[in-house]
């Protein structure tokens, strides 16, 4: 059982569940309490276990995906690849774009032409600066969480950390990003959760990955943790994708991130 050391003041008022561990004022309480409360640790031992969420970034921290959907099924039609934004939705949601090149190219049996990486991610980037909005809820969210939290994504650092910033939630979440680049195998291989489940000095077992994406399900569950599904970006229909996510051995699948909350002390129990 994971046991929460939650701030009931604070969590309290969202979920009306109480943590049952009681405040205890120590010293060893004194060198947490300073500290925003996602960002405390836990003292270790027989009674506490620390328990890590890994956050997807692209359509779960940012609404992100229907401004690269749209900027990368142009991208492919421009570049001889006819596909629309239900085609990219469908196929490449959740990997890389490295991976969804050499998909593109194993079944053309060519190249894409010089720059397309390049190009796009600067397209999408102009269009994130214009147009980015944080995931409804999540900031409040963040806020509230009672536990370290980390993000663990199939993009590149330079586009995880613009979308933060422009989506305000930056600050929240630094230095604890972590990048399918810093793997060899991206999602749906478990390296980048094992990788950040690693660095920030959780075992995989007590950690709870939020993905909206098969693949990051998939890479969830080969890690050997939790998995909540999250369908509430405006790129999926909950009643559509809801199915597809369970079926990739999600834990659960929710749509309203204020929810999290609540779900995460029902795992706990
Ligand atoms: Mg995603």
């Amino acid at each position: 059982m994971i046991k929460i050391g939650l701030d009931g003041a604070l969590i309290g008022g969202v979920t009306g569940i109480s943590s049952g561990v009681p405040a205890t004022g120590t010293a060893e309480d004194a060198r947490y309490n300073h500290l925003p409360a996602r960002r405390r640790r836990e003292p270790t031992g027989d009674s506490a276990v620390t328990s890590l969420i890994i956050f997807d970034c692209d359509g779960v921290l940012v609404d992100s995906e229907p401004i690269s959907i749209r900027c990368t099924a142009a991208a492919l039609t421009v570049a001889g690849y006819p596909i629309d934004p239900a085609g990219v939705l469908e196929r490449f949601l959740g990997i890389s774009t490295a991976a969804m090149v050499a998909t593109v190219e194993q079944e053309t049996g060519r190249s894409m032409p010089p720059g397309f990486v390049g190009n796009l991610r600067h397209t999408i980037l102009t269009a994130f600066e214009r147009e980015l909005r944080p995931m409804d809820g999540i900031a409040d969210l963040l806020d509230r969480l009672d536990r370290p939290a980390c993000v663990a994504s199939s993009s590149v650092p330079e586009r995880i950390r613009l979308s933060l910033r422009v989506a305000g939630l930056l600050e929240r979440l630094e230095p604890d990003i972590f990048s399918a680049t810093m793997v060899r195998r991206g999602k749906p291989a478990p390296d980048l959760f094992l990788l950040a489940a690693e660095r920030m000095g959780v075992p995989p077992s007590s950690c709870i990955v939020i993905e909206d994406s098969a693949a990051g399900v998939r890479a969830g569950r080969a890690a050997g943790m939790t998995v909540f599904g999250f369908v509430g970006g405006s790129h999926l229909s909950p009643a559509v994708a809801r199915p597809g996510l369970l079926a990739e051995g999600a834990h659960r699948v929710f749509d309203r991130m204020a929810d999290l909350n609540e779900y995460l002390h029902a795992a706990a129990t």
